[in-house]
């Protein structure tokens, strides 16, 4: 798809990009160039304005944080510069020692959204992908209040590998998997959202203006380290692979600090 000679971000989705990526696609797809084994692949989309995440969306990640459930959906932002591609390494932030992750089922919006009625939400929505919401928990939690500080670092946005149009993703009941070092730590369903993607996507853009090429993540299932006895933190040398239905696998590799 390099050959369509767009960066996927909010000039392109605000312009109708990927009905107009289709019908390129449907005249070039012969001549399209192949990708060599040893490319690194980015992110699906160009860095978005913003990456809006929900916090204590699964009622048993919420019950293993020790929160509460809450009455209305929990937003945090995640720093747009964390955006990674879905095979990068992730240098540990400098004196971490409480690294953690959450595989997500994350949204891009393909259409400027404010005051969004619930029922039109897929208007708003150019695709799904798969997100892992890393997270330093002591940068998150103790230092200072707010979560900003603890989900922004550099890498820790990874995205994709794919973008795939909602007409292909069963939002609704997607199977979402994280192994670390090859055991499995979480293994949960979409089905268990607490505020679902329709649900998100009008309550979001009550409280800010969603961009093209913005991101939502939804939130991560139960069996993250930090809710574990004892916790369990990731450190360098560890490989993070998780996957979703139709939305493929990712997977880092956690390095030492630069
Ligand atoms: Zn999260």
């Amino acid at each position: 798809m390099s050959a369509f000679g767009e960066d996927y971000g909010e000039a392109f989705f605000g312009s109708d990009g990927m009905a107009r990526l289709a019908r390129w696609y449907a005249d070039n797809a012969a001549h399209c160039p192949s990708v060599g084994a040893d490319e690194r692949i980015g992110a699906p989309i160009l860095r978005p304005s913003k990456i809006v995440c929900v916090g204590l969306n699964y009622r048993a990640h919420a019950e293993e944080t020790g929160g509460k459930l809450p009455p209305e959906p929990m937003l945090f932002m995640k720093a747009s510069t964390a955006l990674a591609g879905p095979y990068d390494d992730l240098p540990l932030p400098r004196g971490s020692k409480k690294l953690d992750w959450e595989v997500e089922l994350a949204l891009v919006i393909g259409k400027r959204a404010r005051y969004v009625d619930k029922a039109r939400w897929a208007e708003y929505v150019a695709g799904f992908a798969l997100m892992n919401d890393y997270s330093e928990r002591e940068h998150q939690k103790e230092r200072g209040g707010q979560f900003t500080k603890g989900k922004s670092a550099d890498g820790f946005a990874p995205l994709g590998p794919l973008l795939v149009t909602p007409d292909e993703v069963s939002h609704g009941s997607l199977a979402l998997k994280l192994r670390v070092n090859g055991q499995l730590m979480q293994d949960g369903s979409s089905s268990d959202l607490i505020f679902d993607v329709p649900t998100l996507v009008s309550h979001i853009s009550e409280f800010m203006t969603l961009l093209p090429g913005d991101v939502i993540s939804t939130g991560t299932p139960a069996g993250v380290g930090s809710g574990r006895t004892p916790p369990v933190f990731l450190k360098p040398g560890d490989i993070v692979d998780y996957d979703a239905e139709i939305l493929g696998a990712a997977r880092q590799r956690i390095l030492d600090a630069i």
